[in-house]
Formats: C-alpha cells, structure tokens, sequence
C-alpha cells in the first residue's frame, strides 16, 4: 500500500459523520446517476429545482464537526446549565425514570425510531404500551376514556375549552369561565385559543361559577398554589345549569385524591411528565386528555382501541380516524397530528413497574413530606395560604428576599409570586434529608426542627393535609398488565417483548412520503438524557439555562440561515402547532396594520390535512385551491380565487416541494399573486429536506414556515412523538410570534399570548437538530438534499416500468418522494394500495404513505439515510409484489384468495392445519431472500378497522379475550 501522505487536515476525518448520515457512497452515487442517465448530481439539482429559486451559494454555516468533537462542544454548553433542585413545581416535578425504562425504551432506537402506528400489524408493540398509557389515564382520572397523548397539559386545556363548546349544543353563550387558580401557563395558550376562536374568557375565583354564565369551565385540581378542595358540588351544580366542567389535574395527586370523574368532570387533563419523564427545561412530555363515554367521537387526538383481525384474535389499531383532519379538513376536531407518543409509552411503563402499591407508596411519601414540611412550618409560625394540600405549600407573611438569598446558596429553587408569597413543592426525588435543608432555607438554621420528631407527631395525630370528602376510595391500575410486571426481570422482557413485535429503522427503511424517515444517529440521541439537559425546570431562572439558551440561540441561527427567515421561534411542539403559530402571527400582523379582516386562507386542494384544520382554529375561510393534470397549483384557478377574495385574502398555506413531490416551477409566482392581494404567504416546511442547502423558502416568497425538526431535522419519530415545530418569519411577523407568561421572550410583543406550555417547546430534543447541523456543515447538509433527490429519482427510475409515477417535474424527475398510482392496478387485478402495504410487511418492510395526497396511491421518500443496498431491497420487493399482482390479472389466483389480500402472514397462519389457499405457506411469509435470512413477524393478521369503531374499546381487554 502507497504511503498515506495526505495532509493532518485531511486527516482529521471533520467529514466522517456526512457520510455515516448519508446512505450512498461515492461508487453507489455513480451507479445510481447512470442509471439516470445523468452525469452528477449538480446535473440532477439543475434539472430538478427551478433556477429561478436556487441558491448561488453555499450556506454560511460553519465547517462540519466531528461526533466526538460536537459532543465535546455540547457537553460545554450543558455544563453552562446549573442543575439546582428544584421545587418550583408549577405542572413540572423532578422525577425518577425507572433506569429499566430509560435504557430500554428512552434511549433505544428499537421504541424511538419507529413511526405512527398507522399499520397496527407491526406495531401493536406500540399500540399495547399506549393502550396502557390510556388504561392508566382513566383509572387515575375517574374517566370512561383517554386519547393516547396531546402536547402539553396546557394546549390540552386549550383542546378542552373546543370540546367544550362543539359539544355544548345547549349553552347559548360564548364565554369560558376559568378558575383563577389555573396555572399561568395554562391560562396563557388557553387565552390565546379563545381569542381566535371568538370566545371569552372569565377568569374568577372557583366560587363564582356557581352563577356565570358560561358553555364551559376550566378548575385546577390541586389548585395553583396547592389548595385541595371539594369540588364535587361546583361541579355538580355547573351540570345541572348546562355548564360543562374541565379539571386540569396533576396526575401523581390523583393516587391520592378522589377521581375527577366521581367529582362529576366532563373532561380531565393534565401532565403525565412527573411519571418518569425528565423535566427537560419545558419537554416534551404527554399530557393527557379524558373525557365521559358521550363525548368519545369528538375527543382530539388519536386513541388506541381494540379490534380484531382475520383470524378472529384481538387486536389494536389507532380508532376513529374518520375524525381526524386528514379526512375531515377544516371541519376536523383538531389539527393535532403529531403527539407524544414515546412520552406517553414511557408514563404508562412508569405505571406498569410501579403498580398501584407503587404509585401509592410514592404519592404517600410526597404528602407524607410536606404534611412534615406544612406541620414544621406551622410550629414556627408561618402562615400557610390554605389548610389543604397534597405536595405544594404557599407560604404567606414571609421575607421572600431572605429565604430567596439562603435557597441561593443551598442552590435550590423555590417558587416566588408576585406580591411576596413563596411557595414549595416536593416530589419523588424529595428526601427526608432535603426536608432538614429546606427548613433550613425557610426558617433559617437555628429552627430547631426534627423531621423524625415531626414524622412521629403526624402518625400520633394522623395527619394530613387532603380534606376527608377529596380522598380517593376507588381502585385503580386493578389490570394484570399493572400487577405483573414488578421485578426488573419481568419488566425487561415485558418492553423487549414489546419491541419485538414492531417495525422500526432499526429493521428496515421507512419510506413515508412526507414524513421524512431519516437517521436518527446515536451521537444526536445521546445528550438528551445528560443530566444538564435533563433536569431543567422550565422556569428555572435564566443564569441557571445559559447553556441551553446558547444551545437554542445557535440553532435559531442556523436555521435562520438554513431558511432564508429573520427570526426563529421556538415555542411550537409539533408541525400543526407550528402552521397554528404561523397564522396567529399572521392575523396579530394583519390587525396591528388595520387589515384584521383579512380572514380568507387558500389552500391547495393536495394539502396536508393539519392546514385547512389550523386555518379553521383561527376561523379563517378556507378556499381551496385546485391543482392542474400535472399536480401543480393552477395558477389561473389561484388567480381567480385570490382576485376574488382580494379585499379579505389573508394568507395562502403551500407546501414545497409540493406534497405531489415536485418543484413547481412557478412558486414565486404563486407567492406574488398572493402578494399583490395583500395576503401573507405560508410556506408548510414539512418538506424542507428537499430545499437544504439548495433553495430557501425565505427567498422565494414565504413569510413564515414551520419546520418539522422530527423529520428534516433528526428528532426521532417516537411512534407519533415528540415532535417540535419551530416558525421562521419574515422580520415584519417576528414582534408577532408567541411570548410567554413565565418566562418572557425578548424581541416579541409582550400582548403576545403562547402557544405551548414551555417558552421553547420541547427544548429537551432541540440538542438533537443542533448536532445534526453541527456535523454536517454546509456541505454536508447539501450532500444530504441532494443524495435525498437522488434516491428518490432512483426509486422512480427503478419502479416506473412497474407501476406508473403520478406526477413528475418539467424535466422528468421528482424531488425527494414519489408517488406511485395504484388506481390502474387496482382496476385490472382488484388489488388496492392497501394490499400493497400489508404485502410489504411479509417483505420485511412499512408501507408508504398511503393514499395521501392522492387516494388510491402511494407515495415513497427514501431520505438520503437509506444506502442503495437498502433502497434495491425495497424496489426489489415491490417488483416482487407486481409479478403477484400480475398472477391474480391473469386469474391463476383468486381476488379474494392471494398472498396479496390474505396478507400479513402471521406464524399462525403457517401452523394452521386447515391451509387450503392456492400459494404455499413459504411463499406467504418467506417470499425473499432476505427474509428468508431475518424474519420480522406481524405480531396480528390484517386488523378489522370497521368493527373496532362500531363497539369502541380503549381500555385494556381482560385477559379472557385473549383466550380461545
Ligand atoms: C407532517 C406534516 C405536517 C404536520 O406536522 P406534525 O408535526 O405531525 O404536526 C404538516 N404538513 C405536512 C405536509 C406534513 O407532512
């Protein structure tokens, strides 16, 4: 071998990551531009994006970082952060995750990579650990049913407030009381609801419901503050003068407290973070969202139910999901989409190791505390705001600047209201040691106190501080799901089992058009669960979070520079909260210039569904938009439209590349247009992973964008979650993005309500988008589009001869997905797209997305992730799956009997002795190579959609139903 005499420089390897992201190597690129007929990639970009937006430069980011020496850069920057203790409390509590749970699930890529179990077969893994999150859920809450995780507890509120008034067909009023004792941040992105929606809002002391006249109202459940109280006759009577009640509640205090629903609640909401999840300066955490038997069909969100599939077994698959905005457009429920389905999972893991012994042993321990805490307190001669209490003191009359200087010192943070109160709140983390020490800092040292002493008295007089009328009597968590899982041992093959029965990147490529499956590398994962990171509350103040803001400041400003935007903000937790905050924006914009009429938004008729659904929850029009033969924007339809509505035109939703998968050659157009009639143009960012580097949304025309950083960005998909949907705007929309109560954002209108519970969403995952763009630099992010394009191409190129491709560009490519029209076959052979997915599955594969935006179709995005060894398997299956197709054309297999629509092949099928059909059992589940060599088994047979929906079911099934 010649001796290696390249430069130190070149040696360092600065470039590895780059091509340990990307799936093509150098020879593979080649042979895949061959098989385009084309001579490089810059060839393919030309031919691909118009020249009239493509960028003349490289991005100004700086040189790419190797994994260690990003690691190394963030590990800095975490130590900026000062870990204090924290009793702030607020809806965030210091927890302990189950170490069993954080190394199985949390921090593995077998639960985080996975995709919204849209095919049940190979997820019900998944589908069992959110069935468990809801189980748990109604026990604690006293509630006939749950969904499977909102965002946070307050847009979960928020969410409540709409239920409210769609289901309150009597109340003729549009005012939504709210008690106020109400946490601030709740009542912050709930006031921002309301006001685009056209509600008012009363916020009075709990009493006063008893003669407002209201469609709803909103109690807090221990109050804020700490207070317990007896609502059950508030809530009683707020029934019988046709109010409908909310409870926000705290979900460890319900192990004690009576159940909101034997109170007599509509709706009970709230935070599932303190069961195991880090607190991670804000999220992402599951909030929750409960509600009576008679509102289940209109309940945001997804819920898990139980079905059945062909052979007759249980099985679970998302419900209902005619209610959702993919189907129901402007008139869906909720633009809610992406969740928090990973968060959720591990909740519900938190309940099933502790069980209900557990969880009471715990919240006993936390009340036990502070009763030891309320009595120490009293013996000194503080005074206490309320007599009541679960885990939260108010300390009235007391010198908050001593007691702030000496918690100081101790590095401890407390809570401080305006007006001098200070309040404390104690969770699982809490010791009897820190009792000694917050006495310390309370009372200052000399107080004499012995948390032994005090322990002992509160046995003698049985103390508590939880009103005799608010203790819980019912049982909860009585499933075996909770009861058997309580040794490690038991645990760990309960969550591996579990995994085993999913598909994840860790199997196979996920080709979901839109959805943009892509690494998720372990260097990005690892600081998520560094302590630094971790252990942050979101209102810890501001010298105690100088990492994480340098951390969130530098990736505003890459993708301040990535978009083409002046300004970042961080605070929407999904892509559909990020399109909310965007219009929002837009309409505080369009009333602070006298154009607060403007209320017409186009949108594209091949939309995603969250569009028209937040355009909705802004009450806009929505006029759609129709696309032409090619799938384009029809520009003389948008002329005519946006004439039309010239005088009220606000806006315009697109998405580009469009959700047809091509550049479309007149965006700017289509964004002049809308300009000249005075609307603002809302560039849906979905697809951002094919304009990095490459084009910028900023440039062409856009006023704001959200990006989905869980899908261009690196976050992983979490099975439906987490998620963060960060809006970059134009400088005139930038005073106009959401504020904060708590925690203010400079630069932003201080009328500005929020949008999310925490000032920066889900700052916890944010570490995650950083060091993606860290180590890929300039060059490699464009290496990254472009390999993407190449990809996608190279999948049409290779399945055109087999089945055709919808749409393609004005030089005959795609950009980074492709759509493939089923409708033809489906006429010729009776085999529909969905056949097609389950197929796949005995293939070893996910499906695409099916038949969005076109029906009847499937549309495939390989990202740049994928190598060409993987996207070959997948082509090679689908051309597998066309020779079948052909087999039932040609009639040698009946329509109803193929491995087609008897598929997924489960190893019940291969036992069956009964096996009659006209294909061999080896054809069924073993029909390539590869999975000849490494079988994944759906876990069910082909799930019965229909028959879960007419009996709904979202509890777990006894253990008899899964008895022959
Ligand atoms: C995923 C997606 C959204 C919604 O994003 P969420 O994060 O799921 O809320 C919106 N538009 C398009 C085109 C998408 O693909």
């Amino acid at each position: 071998m010649a001796f290696d005499n390249r430069r130190l420089a070149d040696l360092a390897a600065h470039d590895a990551f780059i091509q340990r992201h990307n799936g093509p190597g150098d020879e593979d690129v080649a042979t895949m531009l061959a098989s385009l007929d084309m001579d490089s990639l810059d060839t393919l970009v030309q031919r691909t994006v118009p020249a009239d937006i493509r960028m003349d430069r490289e991005l100004n980011l700086d040189p790419p970082r190797s994994e260690a020496e990003a690691l190394d850069y963030l590990k800095r920057l975490a130590r900026q952060n000062r870990v204090a203790k924290s009793y702030i409390g607020q809806g965030y509590h210091d927890t302990h995750l189950p170490q069993v749970i954080q190394r199985n699930v949390l921090e593995n890529p077998g639960w985080y990579t996975a995709y919204t179990p849209y095919q049940p077969e190979i997820a019900q893994g998944r589908l069992e650990g959110l069935l468990n999150f809801q189980q748990m859920v109604m026990d604690l809450t006293g509630m006939d049913l749950a969904n499977a995780s909102l965002l946070d507890e307050a847009t979960a509120a928020a969410e409540a407030m709409a239920l409210c008034r769609r289901a309150n067909k009597k109340a003729k009023s549009d005012v939504f009381f709210i008690a106020d004792n109400v946490l601030p941040q709740t009542l912050d992105v709930v006031r921002t609801r309301a006001a685009y929606f056209g509600f008012e809002l009363l916020v009075a002391p709990v009493e006063e419901l008893a003669d407002a006249d209201v469609f709803g109202a909103l109690l807090q459940y221990p109050g804020d503050g700490g207070q317990v109280r007896d609502m059950a006759p508030l809530l009683e009577a707020a029934k019988d003068r046709g109010v409908m009640t909310c409870v926000a509640a705290d979900i460890m205090s319900l192990v004690l407290l009576k159940e909101p629903g034997a109170l007599g609640a509509d709706i009970v909401v709230g935070s599932s973070q303190r069961f195991g999840v880090p607190m991670g300066y804000g999220g992402p955490h599951a909030a929750f969202f409960a509600t009576t038997d008679k509102l289940k069909r209109s309940i945001p969100g997804r819920i898990i139910g139980v079905s059945r599939d062909t052979r007759g077994n249980p099985a679970l698959r998302m419900a209902m999901q005619t209610r959702e905005q993919h189907i129901r457009r402007e008139k869906a429920t909720s633009n809610i989409c992406t969740a928090q389905a990973l968060l959720a999972n591990i909740a519900g893991f938190y309940a099933v190791y502790h069980g209900a012994e557990g969880l009471r042993t715990i919240a006993g321990r936390i009340h036990r505390l502070t009763t030891l805490l309320a009595m120490g307190l009293e013996e000194k001669g503080v005074a206490l705001a309320h007599d009541s209490w679960f885990d939260t003191l108010r300390l009235t009359g007391v010198d908050a600047g001593k007691i702030h200087g000496r918690a100081m010192t101790h590095e401890i943070n407390l809570r401080y209201f305006p007006g001098g109160d200070v309040a404390v709140s104690l969770d699982e983390t809490t010791t009897a040691h820190d009792l000694d020490t917050l006495f310390d800092v309370l009372l200052g040292e000399e107080h004499g106190l012995s948390v032994s002493g005090l322990d002992e008295r509160a046995i003698a007089e049985s103390r508590t501080g939880i009103p005799a009328a608010c203790r819980r009597e019912s049982a909860f968590l009585t499933h075996p799901t909770f009861q058997r899982y309580r040794s490690e041992t038991e645990m760990l093959r309960y969550l591996k089992r579990l995994e085993n029965k999913d598909l994840s990147l860790t199997h196979a490529m996920i080709p979901l058009g839109s959805c943009t499956m892509k690494l998720n590398a372990t260097s990005e994962m690892v600081p998520i669960t560094w302590p630094e990171f971790a252990g942050i509350h979101p209102f810890a103040p501001r010298d105690q979070v100088a990492g994480y803001r340098q951390m969130i400041d530098e990736l505003a400003a890459f993708l301040v520079e990535i978009t083409g935007y002046d300004h970042i903000s961080m605070q929407p937790n999904s892509g559909a909260q990020g399109e909310y905050a965007g219009l929002v924006a837009i309409r505080r914009y369009q009333a602070s210039v006298g154009e607060g009429h403007r209320d017409v938004c186009l949108i594209p008729s091949s939309a995603h569904g969250t569009n028209p659904a937040s355009a909705a929850m802004v009450q806009m029009k929505v006029v759609v938009v129709e696309c032409d033969t090619f799938g384009n924007i029809d520009l003389a339809d948008l002329r005519r439209k946006a004439e039309a509505h010239s005088a009220n035109l606000s806006a315009i939703m697109i998405t580009y590349p469009s959700t047809h998968g091509v550049f479309e050659q007149s965006v700017r157009e289509v964004c002049e247009i809308v300009h000249q009639h005075g609307g603002q143009v809302y560039v849906d960012g979905a697809n951002m992973n094919a304009q990095v580097g490459l084009t910028r949304p900023g440039d062409f025309g856009g006023d704001v964008s959200h990006l989905n950083l869980h899908k261009t960005f690196c976050i992983p998909h979490g099975g439906g979650g987490p998620g963060m949907g960060p809006i970059g705007v134009k400088a005139h929309l930038a005073p106009f993005v959401s504020n904060h109560v708590v925690t203010p954002i400079d630069g932003v209108n201080a009328d500005c309500g929020a949008v999310s519970a925490a000032a920066f969403g889900s700052a916890a995952i944010l570490p995650i988008s950083w060091a993606y763009i860290k180590m890929m630099g300039a060059k490699g992010l464009r290496r990254a589009t472009e390999l993407a394009i190449l990809n996608a191409n190279y999948v049409a190129k290779r399945l055109e001869d087999h089945y055709p491709v919808l749409y393609k560009g004005v030089n005959g490519t795609v950009a980074h997905e492709c759509i493939i029209d089923i409708r033809p076959l489906k006429s010729s052979s009776g085999i529909s797209e969905e056949d097609i997915a389950k197929r796949l599955m005995d293939y070893g594969f996910h499906a695409p997305t099916m038949s969005f935006p076109v029906p009847g179709t499937l549309m495939i995005e390989p990202t740049e992730s994928e190598s060409r060894y993987e996207i070959d398997r997948f082509c090679d299956a689908m051309i597998a799956i066309r020779e079948e197709i052909a087999n039932v054309e040609r009639g040698e297999w009946p329509v109803d009997d193929n491995p087609l629509t008897r598929a997924p092949h489960t190893m019940a099928d291969l036992m069956d002795a009964a096996w009659k059909r006209p294909y061999s059992r080896e054809l069924g589940a073993f029909p390539s190579p590869a999975v000849k060599a490494a079988k994944i088994w759906p876990a069910v047979n082909r799930v019965d959609n229909v028959f879960g929906d007419r009996q709904l079911i979202c509890s777990c099934p006894s253990i008899d139903e899964y008895r022959d």
